[in-house]
């Protein structure tokens, strides 16, 4: 195995020694009310009543521009200055790290053993300044891929917070709540409470230790073709003006070039869409998603059990539920979950979190404290069924959420991410092993994740979360017979379109004035966040060509981050605000990857 510091890293390195412009610039994001400094007015009002259907309701995917696939997969070589590596994760979460880490032991017990493989070079390509800014979860995990990796370190030396002791499920209502037996899906005996900025940053060290190249604050922009075979990736340029010409401090974009590229960048990974467009493979229902807003609180009393919550804030048109974690003496983590397929087009997640902050639970344990962190992600939510039908490739093999691989019914995707980055190092090492990594050696990734651990409980769970499309009620009764019949009845698929798809009927949204003290207007969450994107970054945002107020006014409500709204002259969006959550590629203006290191910088979410 060699260093991580023998390749021709040049281009990378010297980009990392750049002083980064204008995080220390910090202007937008005030504490406070101000408004954002670059507003860029997308388009004007135009009287279309071509987003509605016959009943009046708003169908946000007739406005969604065009996925832009060809802007993400580049039938182009590696430039020749291209940084060589044999393997390259692309996304430094729980997926590639456990993915990269597995790899460099594989190929040093080979080494150790006599073996003929030589040395590997083993890559991480990571949008983040340092490992772990980016990710978010709840997060209680199941520490299976731990054991699996680290078999000689003690629970107690393993970064998480806590073992889950007690827990609740309750059903809320404005002021009072009912005990709910727990689902066996949401046990979490065994489990433990984590952040999972801590858990990355860990396995960070512990694949760097490993030989393993982690190049933070290096987003991929693109998949590098040869025909159908992905040859390796190129980043994203920095330095880029307003109207996206070099500006001072331009760095083009560097070229990597790897046998195997693994996908494992998260929720709505376009490089991911963009292959599967290009080789033409499906899934047989489209991926569903829902957007998680979630607090960090330094609290007075330490919480002793983790509680999950249904019902009350939610309307009974829209699927989700809220938590409360501890994570450790002084901290706790709380947060919400709300399908992307709701149908009143004024609900905003993040206002839901606000407010049910005002419910005597939540007040009970927050009493006293402080908002520390915030933060938002989507969720991939459609299980069994929206797992593309292809994970393999030449070239190339797609893990973690890129691939859709979470449990909706026991919140889990920390421990399938992990999995599925390992048993992707197990396909690319037999792979190496015998030769070449051909589409047809790294095709026993599929059946390693369809036919496993990930795929049985997929396949078990395969309905539960879709059978609330019908509504809370029905839903709630289906899963009951989910578990009772270890998954038969419902056992055929029910079919779902894209939320995109789903009718809104148009609502306003109700009014929230924000205290500063236990409730937070965007810009203030966003403060909270970190985001550390520079005032004059050009705009990663395709916009449709054409809105109306009603779609904006879906969009200001969908988007966390307060980054739409609604101008004298149309559309505002307030790029430099974007957290990356990706709800907006869901439901409108679609997301791009953008210079290394803008975005949030979480510490411990
Ligand atoms: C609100 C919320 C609560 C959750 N709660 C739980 C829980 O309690 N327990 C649990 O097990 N799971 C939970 N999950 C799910 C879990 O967090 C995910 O399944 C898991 O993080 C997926 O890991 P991943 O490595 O596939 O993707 P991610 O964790 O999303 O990591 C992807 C990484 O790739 C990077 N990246 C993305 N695009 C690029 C690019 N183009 N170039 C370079 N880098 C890129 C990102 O910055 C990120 O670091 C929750 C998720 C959310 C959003
Ligand atoms: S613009 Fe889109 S990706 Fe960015 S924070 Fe808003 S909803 Fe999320």
């Amino acid at each position: 195995m060699k260093g991580s510091r023998k390749v021709d890293t040049s281009p990378i390195a010297e980009h990392l020694d750049r002083p980064r412009k204008g995080a220390a610039r910090r202007g937008v994001l005030r504490s406070g009310f101000e408004c954002p400094a670059q507003p860029m007015i997308s388009n004007r009002e135009t009287p279309l009543d071509s987003f509605k259907d016959a009943q009046g309701r708003l169908i946000p995917l007739r406005a969604q521009p065009e996925f832009p696939s060809a802007k993400f997969a580049i039938r182009e070589a590696p430039d020749e200055e291209a940084v060589p590596m044999d393997v390259l994760f692309v996304g430094g979460g729980p997926a590639g790290l456990a993915g990269a880490i597995e790899l460099a032991r594989l190929v040093r017990a080979d080494s150790e053993s006599g073996g003929t493989l030589g040395d590997l070079e083993i890559g991480i390509l990571e949008k983040a300044t340092s490992l772990g800014e980016h990710c978010l979860s709840g997060a209680v995990i199941n520490p299976s891929p731990f054991r699996e990796l680290f078999p000689d370190t003690p629970v107690s030396d393993l970064p998480f917070r806590g073992a889950v002791g007690g827990e609740r499920v309750l059903m809320l209502t404005a002021n009072g709540q009912r005990k709910l037996p727990t689902p066996p899906p949401m046990r979490n005996h065994g489990n433990h409470a984590a952040s999972l900025c801590e858990v990355v940053s860990w396995l960070g060290d512990r694949a760097e230790e490993l030989g393993v190249n982690i190049f933070t604050g290096f987003p991929a922009a693109a998949l590098l073709l040869d025909g159908d075979a992905v040859v390796g990736v190129r980043t994203t340029p920095t330095g880029l003006d307003r109207d996206g010409n070099p500006g001072s401090g331009y760095m083009p974009a560097t070229d990597l070039s790897a046998r195997v590229t693994v996908l494992c960048e998260g929720c709505r990974g376009p490089l991911t869409a963009a292959w599967m467009e290009e080789i033409g493979a499906g899934s047989q229902n489209p991926q569903i998603y829902a957007l998680g807003v979630k607090e960090l609180w330094e609290v007075p009393k330490p919480l002793d059990e983790v509680i999950h919550t249904l019902g009350w804030p939610l309307p009974g048109d829209a699927f989700g539920g809220t938590w409360i974690y501890p994570m450790g003496e002084e901290l706790v983590s709380i947060g919400i979950v709300v399908g992307l397929d709701y149908r009143q087009s004024g609900l905003d997640v993040h206002e839901l979190l606000q407010r049910v902050k005002s419910h005597p639970l939540f007040r009970g344990v927050l009493e006293g404290g402080e908002m520390v962190e915030w933060g938002a992600k989507t969720i991939p939510e459609g299980g069994w069924w929206s797992i593309p039908e292809r994970l393999s490739g030449s070239g190339l093999l797609i893990a973690g959420d890129a691939a859709g691989l979470v449990d909706v019914p026991s919140l889990k995707g920390i421990h399938y991410a992990m999995w599925s980055g390992i048993h992707a190092a197990r396909t690319i090492f037999e792979a190496l092993k015998a030769g070449e990594p051909t589409a047809e050696a790294l095709s026993a990734y599929d059946g390693r994740i369809r036919n496993g651990d990930i795929g049985r409980d997929l396949f078990r769970r395969r309905n539960m979360r879709l059978a609330f499309k019908g509504g809370f009620w029905s839903g709630a009764l289906k899963s009951v017979l989910s578990v009772a019949t270890g998954g038969r009845v419902p056992g055929g698929r029910i079919a779902v379109d894209e939320d995109a798809a789903e009718p809104r009927t148009v609502t306003a949204g109700e009014t929230f004035s924000p205290d500063g003290k236990y409730t937070f207007s965007k810009l203030d969450a966003v403060f909270r966040s970190g985001n550390a994107t520079r005032d004059d970054i050009p705009s990663h945002l395709i916009a449709p060509a054409e809105v109306s107020r009603d779609l904006v006014n879906l969009y200001e409500h969908m988007c966390p981050a307060g980054v739409y709204e609604w101008g004298e002259d149309g559309m505002i969006i307030n790029a430099p605000n974007c957290i990356d959550c990706r709800a907006t590629d869901v439901l409108g203006p679609r997301w791009t990857p953008r210079e290394g290191g803008s975005g949030p910088s979480y510490k411990r979410m």
